[in-house]
C-alpha cells in the first residue's frame, strides 16, 4: 500500500483516484470543486482541504489538471508542492499540457531530488472508469519502473516514450495524426456519398483497400455506418472536438518550438477550429463529417 495525493478529481480525475483506492492504497486528494471531493469520499477515498494537506505524508502525487498553467501553478514558485514534498517523494502528471511546462516542472523536481514522470493518458473517461487507460510516459528509467505500478491501478498499457517531456509530445504526435485521419475519412465518406455511394459499401470496400485506417475500421464517422459508435449515437460521447481543439493547439505550439513542417496537421486544427466554433464543440471528433456534409447543405 502506498500513501498517494491525487489532486484533481474532474471527469478524468475522479474515476482514477477511485480504482487507486480499489486496489488498495490510501488516497487522498484535493479538488477546488466540493462536489468533487464528496464523490471521491463515497468512493472510500480521504478528502483534504488543500493540495498542500493532501501531501502531507505521501509518497506519491497524481495530478490532473486542465492545462500547463493548473499544473505549473501547483507545483512551481514559492507555494508549489514541490517545494513542500521531501526528497525521493515521485510526482506524475498525467494532465495532457504543453511540452515546455512538463520539462519545467520535471527540472525543477529533479533539482530537488524528487522523481517526476509526465504520463498523459488515452481512453477518455471511459478508460478512467474501467482502468483501462493507456499511459505515455516521460521520465528517466529509474522514475518510469517507480510509476508503473501506481499507474496499472488506472490502466492496462503503459509506455516508456523517453525523458522528461516525452510522454506529451508522442500524445500530441498520436492526436495530430488521428486529426488527420479522421478529417480525412470523413472527407472521403462524404465525396463517396455525394456520387451516389452507400457509406457502408465504401466503407467495406476502403477497409480492405490501402485507404484503412482506425477512424475507419474502428470509429466510422458516419451515423448508422458501424454500430457502437458516437457516429451512431448522435455524436454523444467519445472524445468532444473542443478536447481535440486542445490537443491540437498543444501539438502546433511543440511544431513551432521545434521548427517541424506540419501543414497537415495546420489544415487539420483548422477544420477541427471552425467546427467547434460552430457550435459543436462538445460533440465526438468523429462528428468532424457534419463538417462537411453542412458544407454541401
Ligand atoms: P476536468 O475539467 O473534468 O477536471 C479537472 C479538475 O481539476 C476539475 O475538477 C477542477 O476543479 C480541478 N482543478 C483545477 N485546478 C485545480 C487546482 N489548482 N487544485 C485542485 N483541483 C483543481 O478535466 P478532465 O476531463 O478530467 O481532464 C483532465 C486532463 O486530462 C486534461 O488535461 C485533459 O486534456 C486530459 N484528458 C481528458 C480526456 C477526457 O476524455 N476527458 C481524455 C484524455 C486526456
Amino acid at each position: 500500500m502506498t500513501q498517494v495525493a491525487f489532486i484533481g478529481l474532474g471527469n478524468m480525475g475522479g474515476p482514477m483516484a477511485a480504482n487507486l483506492v480499489k486496489a488498495g492504497h490510501q488516497v487522498t486528494a484535493f479538488d477546488l470543486v466540493r462536489s468533487a471531493l464528496d464523490g471521491f469520499v463515497a468512493a472510500g477515498g480521504v478528502a483534504a482541504t488543500s493540495a498542500l494537506e493532501a501531501i502531507n505524508g505521501a509518497q506519491v502525487v497524481i495530478s490532473m489538471l486542465p492545462a500547463g498553467k493548473h499544473v505549473a501553478a501547483l507545483y512551481l514558485g514559492e507555494d508549489g508542492l514541490l517545494g513542500a514534498l521531501t526528497k525521493g517523494s515521485l510526482v506524475i502528471d498525467s494532465s495532457t499540457i504543453d511540452v515546455e511546462t512538463a520539462r519545467r516542472v520535471g527540472h525543477a523536481a529533479a533539482e530537488l531530488g524528487i522523481d517526476f514522470v509526465d504520463a498523459p493518458v488515452s481512453g477518455g473517461t471511459a478508460g478512467a472508469q474501467a482502468g483501462t487507460l493507456s499511459f505515455i510516459v516521460g521520465g528517466d528509467q529509474v522514475c518510469f519502473d517507480r510509476a508503473q505500478p501506481i499507474l496499472q491501478c488506472m490502466g492496462k498499457n503503459i509506455f516508456h516514450a523517453g525523458a522528461a517531456g516525452a510522454g506529451q509530445i508522442a500524445k500530441m504526435c498520436n492526436n495530430m495524426l488521428l486529426s488527420v485521419l479522421m478529417a480525412g475519412t470523413a472527407e472521403a465518406l462524404q465525396m463517396g456519398v455525394e456520387n451516389g455511394l452507400d457509406p457502408k459499401v465504401l466503407s467495406d470496400i476502403m477497409v480492405k483497400s490501402s485507404g484503412r485506417n482506425w477512424a475507419l475500421e474502428i470509429y466510422n464517422p458516419v451515423p448508422g455506418v458501424m454500430a457502437g459508435t458516437p457516429a451512431s449515437n448522435n455524436y454523444q460521447g467519445g472524445f468532444m472536438v473542443d478536447l481535440m481543439n486542445k490537443d491540437l493547439g498543444l501539438a502546433l505550439g511543440a511544431a513551432q518550438a521545434s521548427g517541424s513542417a506540419v501543414p497537415m496537421g495546420q489544415q487539420a486544427s483548422q477544420l477541427f477550429n471552425a467546427h467547434g466554433e460552430a457550435g459543436h464543440g462538445s460533440l465526438d471528433f468523429s462528428s468532424i463529417y457534419q463538417h462537411y456534409s453542412n458544407k454541401k447543405a
